[in-house]
């Protein structure tokens, strides 16, 4: 069907009829790309397992990589989760960060309730859940009625669209919301034995989050798991940690430092830069290069992260190369995508 809804485009307002009628396309099994603050969605009804086949079909998204349930508010996500199966010195957890962080850019997992289909968490016990702050995301649930899964709505392994027109896979509509201003995905938290665990960084920077859990957490503790390679190492663990993930199909180069990299080692090749501030890549013969902020703010690099990684990727290069940012609050979610594009393309 693919019929675009597109927005004012000044304005980038959809019209309340379009979101309506998306709920409605929802209701009825069918597929909407949306936008989130963090990047576009392609979502179908949490509870209807076979709107939910449809997504991992489109995608071509491997089965055991479980989807984010988007829902209105934490009353929602609560009666989609079992708050009680949790460690009795963690139940408040979820209360406290919903608090502090809904809406926003965080998923927590939760032990979940028979309700969920199997398909949605790749038959693990728990899902993931978040409530989304993009209005046009908060308006489609609303209008749907449902809870809404929805991974990011490119093809598996590839950049996540942070632009309507990003979206390799289309929906049964698509609603244009403008840009991401996150721009990168959401935090992922899981609660353990052993504490409260990160186990994908993205656009809340895990110093809030150590933040709150010190005031309000009753001294659990918070850790930060590291990537996997492979998925049968971990099965548990969070799948959008496998190193090959977020990736432009242009072979990417990352390096710590621009100084590091010996100009000579580029050939005749055409090579693409992608950095924070990108002064120090000026005369080392790249042909274009992608500043992620010219002022070195982190949060706005991060809402350009991916839209300069699609750039890059239809400059027709042979490479790009990417500098590391420093290592600080949303910095570390830049850094996690870059090395696992890198990863990808080696
Ligand atoms: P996305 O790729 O943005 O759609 O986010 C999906 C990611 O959320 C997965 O790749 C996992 O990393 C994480 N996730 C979702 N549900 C679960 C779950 N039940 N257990 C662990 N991680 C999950
Ligand atoms: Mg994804």
């Amino acid at each position: 069907m693919n019929e675009i809804v597109f927005s004012d485009y000044t304005l980038r307002m959809v019209s309340d009829a379009d979101i309506q009628h998306a709920g409605q396309v929802i209701r009825d099994g069918g597929l909407v790309a949306m936008p989130t603050e963090t990047v576009y969605g392609l979502g179908a009804n949490a509870l209807d397992a076979d709107a939910v086949a449809k997504v991992f079909a489109a995608k071509a998204r491997p089965s055991f990589d479980p989807l984010i349930v988007h829902v209105a508010d934490a009353a929602a996500a609560w009666s989609l989760v079992d708050l009680d199966a949790l460690p009795e010195t963690q139940r408040h957890l979820p209360g406290v960060l919903a608090e502090a962080f809904w809406p926003g850019p965080l998923t927590m997992v939760l032990p979940k309730r028979e309700m969920v289909p199997g398909i949605v968490t790749s038959g693990l016990e728990t899902v993931g859940v978040r409530v989304p702050r993009h209005p046009v995301a908060q308006k489609l649930i609303a209008a749907a009625g449902v809870p809404i899964a929805a991974p990011s709505a490119n093809v598996c392994g590839g950049s996540s669209p942070t632009r309507a027109e990003h979206g390799t896979v289309d929906g049964d509509v698509v609603l244009d919301g403008g840009p991401c201003d996150t721009g990168v995905e959401s935090t992922v938290v899981g609660f353990d034995p052993g504490g409260l665990v990160v186990l994908r960084l993205g656009g809340l920077p895990v110093e809030a989050i150590e933040r709150q859990v010190k005031q309000q957490g009753g001294g659990v503790a918070v850790t930060v798991a590291t990537p996997t390679s492979s998925p049968s190492e971990q099965p548990q663990a969070s799948p959008g940690r496998l190193d090959r993930h977020y990736a432009p199909r242009t072979p990417m180069r990352l390096i710590e430092k621009l100084e590091q990299l010996d100009p000579a080692s580029l050939g005749n090749q055409r090579v693409g830069l992608m950095s924070l501030r990108g002064e120090q890549g000026r005369g080392m013969g790249f042909a274009v290069a992608e500043v992620l902020s010219a002022t070195g703010d982190l949060t706005a690099a991060a809402a350009r992260l991916f839209e300069a990684m699609h750039r890059l990727d239809a400059a027709g290069l042979d490479l790009i190369v990417a500098e590391a940012v420093p290592e600080q609050g949303l910095g570390r979610a830049i850094n996690d995508r870059l090395r696992r594009a890198a990863t990808a393309a080696s």
